[in-house]
This record gives structure tokens, C-alpha cells and sequence, in this order.
């Protein structure tokens, strides 16, 4: 392989956009991806005329990766969904207490519950996250709101906005940032699915000279004095003085020899993932046209018609998606997409009928590492023990979540990159130090 300054193990978006920022500064740059194509858990499968994200996938308008793409200059096309939504509480389906009409309306609360709900709403608009201090979101919410469902009612949105259901972990402060970044500043659906933003970091990389070397495998990563030595499934080998790594605390502990002795170590023993089981569907029609946004309350799923704010067919199809928050636990398959049939069937009768395309995702890892109250410290972007080595993806989060955690490391690795060149530079050769 010819000689470059930085290599960046996965070509998903943590690091797409690493290269790009890398290749800007000028620095020569590899991405290397084992699977045939860039976009990892960000990517779109076509189903018979239908979009479909790997699971409901939504853009924070409030958050990094937002501020991130419009920064490389990539415009993200879709639609805000309609905050008008659905309850499922004892099998049975409410209006969401969104707006005042169904607040008052609202069947799921007393009036004590309505009164508390609405000031929790208020109050939480104004919370400054940092200033919650270190507790778990169960304590928070246990301390902050008495009436039992307007508490249920909260998890459930925090469910919704953070993918996690781990309230004993999660921490309360970040949990609340997040979930105000979903009230107040709403999120996207994307048009043609999340790999319309793929593709236009794909298309920036490459414009700006990055290569990108699809189907390689990396297979092992050491150190060898200011060098590092990759090897790859197919037995070719790159030598290069900085890596990148984008594939999480414990696959990352599997490539990186010796990475035993490091604080990888305690990144992968400390990562709590956050895993979901997904069913995405095509039809010809939904059968409810009422109930496009439902919360489960007393059980973690969502439905959600992606359809209804953005573009993810040529020919009319209906693309919803379910999710069921499994936590940091993996879940029996069989039994999620059942149960996640169960909710269609509740929701929308006579559903089987109308189906066109059809993905069950079971034990999917939203995010190999979350942010919760035991964690002491961030992990990387560089791993100290091993100089030019660095880490980024959604597992590396610094209190950003989701692809916001993802994108803002990629940023983060580039540039602390960029300045030891900066600071080491020698004309001589490529190697900095
Ligand atoms: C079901 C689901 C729903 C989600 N919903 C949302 C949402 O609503 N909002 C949001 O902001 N985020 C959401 N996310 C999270 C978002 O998709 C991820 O945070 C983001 O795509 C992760 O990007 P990444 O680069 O960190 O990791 P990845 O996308 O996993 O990229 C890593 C890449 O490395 C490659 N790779 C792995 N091993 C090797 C190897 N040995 N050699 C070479 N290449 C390798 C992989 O093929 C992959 O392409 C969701 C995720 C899931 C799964």
C-alpha cells in the first residue's frame, strides 16, 4: 500500500469525518472498512421500493453532528416529525400529553398528575444539565417528580430521545440535555434515509483526497517504535505513524496488541452499550392513519412513521419503524419481534396485509458506550500508553450521545492529530515525532 499519515480503522461516520478533516489539513489519509461499503450503522437498506435506516434513525438539530455537517457543508434534506403523538399504557392507546388540548384531555393523568406534568415541562426547559450534578436519572426523577405516571411518562420520553433504558445508570444531567435537545430544538428524518449524509461525506472525503479502501479487514495493530503496524484479513500489512480506530472498546481490545496493558482496558471493562431490537417495515398503507407516533409507556417500544416527515420511497410506501430498548442487555430475538408484532397489531389491525418490505434488526448496539454515573473519565481521543493510537465512534462520547458522540470524537481525533503534527512537524519525512 502506498504511504500515508494517518490510517482510520471504519468507514462509518466517525471516520468519514475524521479523513475529512484530516485530509483538509493535508495530511494523507486512509479509511479502511471491511464490509463493501462506507456508512457502517448509519447506512440504508433498499427493500422493494423501500428506504430503510438500520433501525428509526433521528438527526438532532440541537446536536454535534448537526453543527458538525454544517461545518464540511453537507445539507441535510428531511422533515420534523409531528410532536402529536400516542401512549400505549395497559394495552390500550392514549392521546400523548403533548399540547394543552390533550393534556387536558388526557385520560392517563389525574389532575394532580396534569398539574405536576405540566411544571415538570416547564421546569425542564429551563434545567441547566451541568447543574444537575452526578446522580443517576432514577434518583433524579424520583426525587423531582411524585406522581407515579407522570413519571412513567418521562422515562418513556427520555427512552425515546436517548435510546437507553437504564435509568439506574444513565446519568441524570446528560439524559435531560438530551431529551431537551428532542423537545425544543426537534429532530430530523432524513430524505433518503441516512445514507444521504453518508454519501456526501463519502463524496467530501474523497474530494478532498481521501482514500477510501473498502473490504479490508483489519486484523491486528502494533506498535512498532514510532510506527504502527496494521494487518488485514488478506494478508496486506500498512505501516503508518497514526491510527484511528472507530469499532468500539472491545473489538478495539482484540486488534490492538498489548492493548491489555492500556486504559483500553478499562474502557471496554467500564462501556456500557446500549442495545435495541428493530422491526422496519414498507406498506402500501397505514392502516391507523391516526396513530403515526407512539410511545410505549409501561413497555420500552416506539412506532414511529418516518414516511410522514420525510422521503424514503419512489412509490408511495410507507416506511415506519419499531424499536424496542433492550438496554445494556442483549434480547431473545424470537421474543422481541414478537413482541414488536404485538405492538403492530395494536396499533394498526390488519397490518400483515399491507406489508411490502420487511427488516427485523434483533440485539442491535446503537452505541458501544454510553455516558452513566460510574464513568470517572471520557475515553480518548488518544490512548496515552501508546502514542499516535486515538479512538473515536459512538463509543467514545465526551457527554454527547448517539451519532452526536460519534461525530464530535471523529472531529476530535483529527484535530488533536493535526496539532502533534503541528507541534512535532519535521520536514524531513512524514513521521512527526
Ligand atoms: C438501531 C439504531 C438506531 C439509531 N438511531 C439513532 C438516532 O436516532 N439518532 C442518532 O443520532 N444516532 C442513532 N444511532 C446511532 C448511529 O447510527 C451511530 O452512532 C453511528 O452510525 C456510529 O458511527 P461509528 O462510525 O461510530 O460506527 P460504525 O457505524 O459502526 O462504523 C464502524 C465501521 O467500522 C467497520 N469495521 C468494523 N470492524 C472493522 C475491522 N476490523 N476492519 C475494518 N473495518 C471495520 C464497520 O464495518 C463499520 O463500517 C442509531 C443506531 C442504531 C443501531
Amino acid at each position: 500500500m502506498k504511504k500515508y499519515d494517518v490510517a482510520i480503522i471504519g468507514g462509518g461516520l466517525s471516520g468519514l469525518v475524521a479523513s475529512i478533516y484530516l485530509a483538509k489539513a493535508g495530511k494523507a489519509v486512509a479509511v479502511l472498512e471491511k464490509s463493501d461499503r462506507s456508512g457502517g450503522r448509519a447506512g440504508t437498506a433498499h427493500k422493494n421500493g423501500a428506504l430503510f435506516n438500520l433501525g428509526g434513525h433521528a438527526l438532532y438539530r440541537g446536536g454535534e453532528a448537526f453543527s458538525i455537517l454544517r461545518e464540511l457543508g453537507v445539507e441535510v434534506q428531511g422533515g420534523i416529525p409531528n410532536a402529536k403523538g400516542y401512549a400505549m399504557w395497559n394495552n390500550d392507546i392514549y392521546p400523548l400529553p403533548a399540547s394543552v388540548g390533550s393534556l387536558l384531555t388526557s385520560k392517563l393523568l389525574t389532575l394532580y398528575g396534569k398539574k405536576e406534568f405540566v411544571s415538570l415541562m416547564v421546569r425542564l426547559s429551563r434545567i441547566e444539565p451541568h447543574a444537575v450534578g452526578r446522580i443517576s436519572l432514577r434518583e433524579w426523577a424520583e426525587k423531582t417528580i411524585q406522581d407515579p405516571m407522570a413519571r412513567h411518562i418521562f422515562y418513556a420520553l427520555c427512552r425515546t430521545t436517548t435510546f437507553a433504558n437504564d435509568p439506574d445508570h444513565q446519568l441524570a444531567g446528560a439524559t435531560i440535555k438530551q431529551l431537551q435537545r428532542g423537545l425544543k430544538e426537534n429532530v430530523l428524518y432524513v430524505d433518503g434515509g441516512w445514507e444521504s449524509i453518508v454519501n456526501s461525506l463519502r463524496d467530501q472525503a474523497i474530494a478532498t483526497g481521501v482514500t477510501l479502501l473498502n473490504r479490508q479487514t483489519a486484523t491486528q495493530i502494533e506498535q512498532s517504535g514510532k510506527i504502527y503496524r496494521l494487518h488485514f484479513a488478506d494478508g496486506a500489512m500498512l505501516e503508518v505513524p497514526f491510527v484511528i480506530v472507530t469499532v468500539g472498546p472491545a473489538q478495539t481490545c482484540r486488534l490492538v496488541k498489548d492493548a491489555e496493558r492500556t486504559s483500553l482496558r478499562k474502557w471496554r471493562e467500564q462501556a456500557r452499550p446500549i442495545i435495541a431490537a428493530c422491526l422496519d417495515l414498507g406498506l402500501k398503507r397505514l392502516p391507523n392513519p391516526k396513530h403515526h407516533f407512539v410511545i410505549g409507556i409501561d413497555q420500552p417500544v416506539f412506532f414511529t412513521n418516518h414516511s410522514a416527515a420525510s422521503r424514503l420511497s419512489e412509490d408511495g410506501i410507507t416506511v415506519v419503524h419499531l424499536v424496542k430498548y433492550l438496554g445494556a442487555e442483549p434480547g431473545n430475538p424470537s421474543e422481541d419481534e414478537r413482541h414488536l408484532e404485538q405492538v403492530m397489531d395494536l396499533l394498526h389491525p390488519q397490518w400483515r396485509k399491507e406489508v411490502v418490505a420487511r427488516q427485523f434488526l434483533p440485539n442491535m448496539t446503537v452505541v458501544h458506550d454510553s455516558v452513566t454515573l460510574d464513568k470517572t473519565s471520557f475515553p480518548g481521543p488518544e490512548v496515552p500508553e501508546m502514542r499516535g493510537l486515538y479512538i473515536a465512534g459512538d463509543g467514545c462520547g465526551h457527554g454527547e450521545m448517539l451519532a452526536d458522540a460519534a461525530l464530535a470524537s471523529g472531529k476530535r481525533a483529527a484535530l488533536r492529530i493535526i496539532q502533534e503534527f503541528a507541534i512535532n512537524h519535521d520536514e524531513s519525512g512524514v513521521s512527526p515525532y
